[in-house]
């Protein structure tokens, strides 16, 4: 198969955040690796390509997850009777601290990695730890997948007990340039982000050195923000002078601007102060339902977010979430935004379903650039469903169908899946 091609099948895909279009049997475009748009019935200027008849399957965009930890990949769903910083110190911070033994890191990450290309997800914007050679592993095992990623190596110079802790922030940004420089020019597919863990894990030099960094490199950031209540009080002990926690991060200069965007997990506890000062920034919110469900954080009134235009993707959160099925956060998504209409706020409606795809697909995926959806245009990530094990009696629309299989996760699996143009996973093989 080369970068020019046409696929068949159910396609459905995100026009703006209100509006799923939808062909029972339709062809959607990919010419070198570009989406060339999506159509029910195909242009003459196409039809030398060559089609790949999906027949029933459902064809839909890449999904892009904005915030997953794949050093806590191997522990996910223990543990979770904690909340978070109780979580963080018996569980995470001992995990993290065993990539120092790169024979360790190598091992789990091939654990990781094999599953993020198995998935839904084409994008992912990972955190790894504070170790530079576990760091770069984990950056070379994601480059030969095919994923398109941002990834981490964390600073954090406080709070991390004597195993998992950077000796100063002189230390922690010496060791982060270094990484940038062994990284340079290395990959493909595989991109640095400068990844602050939160405000509790850094000092204040270290936190305004990182925002320094990323202007004078051009790298984006990403971190955490308001996802518990302890937490947040914490951050205004730590840094008393700031209006919120999200200022805290601006006065460092690590809030990003709209050319390079921060992501910031969670923001479950933002306020209209921290909504404003996120949408000024350009900054992305990641939301990860599951994860603040597991450990008892709260729900995020991502609606609330969404019509105030702020910029939202959805994140895993491994292993706070405890899963990279897309589908699985996209369902808990829309469970807690069901709740927190009836049971914290009814001026706020749930999320609909058309919200919930876009935020999936378009909505996170426009954090790198022009993807997530089948416009002209936009790099051509696919992925291809067989849910025909989802019994019916009557003929179901793409639309019903797509619903369903957010529902239903455990009916429905991937078929092959397209990565600008390049399949990077077929069941067959
Ligand atoms: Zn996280």
């Amino acid at each position: 198969m080369n970068n020019s091609f046409i696929l068949r099948g159910g396609i459905a895909f995100s026009n703006g955040k209100n509006n799923i279009i939808t062909y029972s049997k339709g062809y959607v475009v990919c010419v070198d690796g570009v989406c060339k748009g999506a159509f029910a019935d195909l242009p003459d200027m196409y039809k030398g390509l060559r089609v790949y008849d999906y027949g029933n399957n459902l064809i839909i965009p890449g999904m892009s997850d904005l915030h997953v930890h794949a050093p806590q990949y191997t522990f996910r769903g223990i543990g979770m009777d904690e909340e978070l910083l109780e979580w963080l110190s018996r569980y995470t911070f001992p995990e993290e601290a065993k990539y120092a033994n790169l024979d360790y890191a190598i091992k789990a990450y091939t654990y990781f990695t094999e599953d993020l290309r198995r998935c839904f997800t084409t994008r992912a914007v990972v955190f790894a730890t504070l170790h530079n050679e576990a760091t770069i592993e984990l950056m070379n095992q994601l480059e030969k997948t095919g994923v398109i990623t941002y990834v981490g190596k964390v600073n954090m110079d406080r709070n991390g007990g004597e195993n998992l802790q950077e000796a100063s922030a002189e230390q922690s940004l010496k060791d982060t340039v270094a990484w940038l420089d062994a990284i340079a020019g290395k990959y493909k597919n595989t991109m640095p982000i400068l990844t602050p863990r939160f405000i509790p894990s850094c000092s204040d030099e270290l936190m305004r050195g990182i925002g320094k960094l990323s202007k004078e490199r051009g790298i984006p950031i990403q971190s955490h923000l308001s996802e518990n209540k302890s937490e947040i009080a914490w951050v205004q002990e730590l840094v008393p002078e700031s209006t919120c926690y999200a200022n805290a991060y601006e006065m460092f200069d690590t809030m990003g601007s709209k050319e390079l965007p921060t992501i910031m997990a969670h923001c479950v506890y933002s306020d209209r102060l921290e909504m404003q000062i996120l949408k000024k920034h350009g900054a992305y919110i990641a939301h990860c339902a599951d994860s603040n469900m597991n450990l008892t954080s709260g729900i995020a009134p991502i609606k609330k977010f969404l019509d105030a235009g702020v910029n939202i993707g959805l994140g895993t959160d491994v292993a706070a979430g405890s899963s990279m099925n897309m589908l699985k956060t996209m369902l808990i998504s829309l469970q807690a935004s069901k709740m927190y209409y009836r049971l914290v706020d009814t001026s706020v409606k749930p999320l609909t379903f058309e919200e919930m795809f876009y935020l999936a697909t378009e909505g996170g995926g426009s954090y790198f650039g022009k993807v997530g959806t089948f416009k002209d245009g936009y790099d051509f990530d696919a992925v291809v469903i067989d849910d025909s094990k989802m019994f019916s009696m009557r003929d179901m629309s793409v639309r019903e169908r797509i619903e369903r299989m957010c529902y239903n996760d455990a009916d429905v699996s991937i078929r092959d899946k397209f990565v600008k143009g390049k399949k990077i996973f077929s069941a067959i093989i």
